[in-house]
């Protein structure tokens, strides 16, 4: 049996770095997959499905439903460890019944937490602007891309509010504080 943890948060929450983290730390028991990175390395293989996720990404936009079903899917299969962590998805409601029906279709994998890393629009913006990545860095592409999250989020909180699922964690704090917060949920809800 997998278990599974989601890490949700706005574009410079952070999310992708804290679960990188208590992966590194917990490298027998935990693996961990971006789903953002998932999409560039796409991107980077230069394939034609490369093609098409980039014009996305570089507006800020969500990648079309099935290729990010298909991204998550094949990061659980092959994941290795006890304890899986997806950090960016889901990002609309559409994903969110996508994964509901893929967890109730499988009897090997359980959802045992949502974490959303909660930072202020202004961090967020500080924080994205400052780091350069790529075309979805740019000012204009950025509120877009808050405004892309934002959108669901209400439906997405209230779904797993009603499962007894999400966890809100404040990112407003140091790297430390944040993983060492993540990593005791974790650690609690698996048992490992
Ligand atoms: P991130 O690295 O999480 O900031 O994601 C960067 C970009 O990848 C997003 O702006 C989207 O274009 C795409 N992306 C990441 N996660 C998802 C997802 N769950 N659904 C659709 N698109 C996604």
């Amino acid at each position: 049996m997998k278990k599974l943890f989601l890490i949700i948060g706005a574009p410079g929450s952070g999310k992708t770095t804290d679960a990188q983290l208590i992966a590194e730390r917990n490298p027998d028991k935990v693996v961990h997959y971006s789903t953002g990175d998932l999409l560039r390395a796409e991107v980077a293989s230069g394939s034609e499905l490369g093609q098409t996720i980039k014009s996305y990404i570089d507006n800020g936009n969500l990648v079309p439903l099935e290729i990010v079903i298909d991204t998550i899917k094949k990061a659980i299969e092959e994941a290795d460890r006890e304890v899986v962590l997806i950090d960016g998805f889901p990002r609309s409601v559409e994903q969110m019944e996508a994964l509901d029906q893929m967890l109730k279709n499988s009897g090997d994998i359980q959802l045992l937490g949502v974490i959303e890393v909660v930072v202020s629009d202004e961090t967020a913006k500080e924080r994205v602007l400052g780091r350069g990545r790529g075309a979805d860095d740019r000012e204009e592409v950025f509120y877009n891309r808050m405004k892309v999250f934002k959108e669901p989020l209400p439906a997405i909180e209230q779904f797993y509010t009603a499962q007894n699922k999400l966890i809100k964690v404040d990112g407003e704090r140091t790297i430390e504080e944040i993983v060492a917060d993540i990593e005791k949920i974790i650690k609690e809800k698996a048992q490992i």
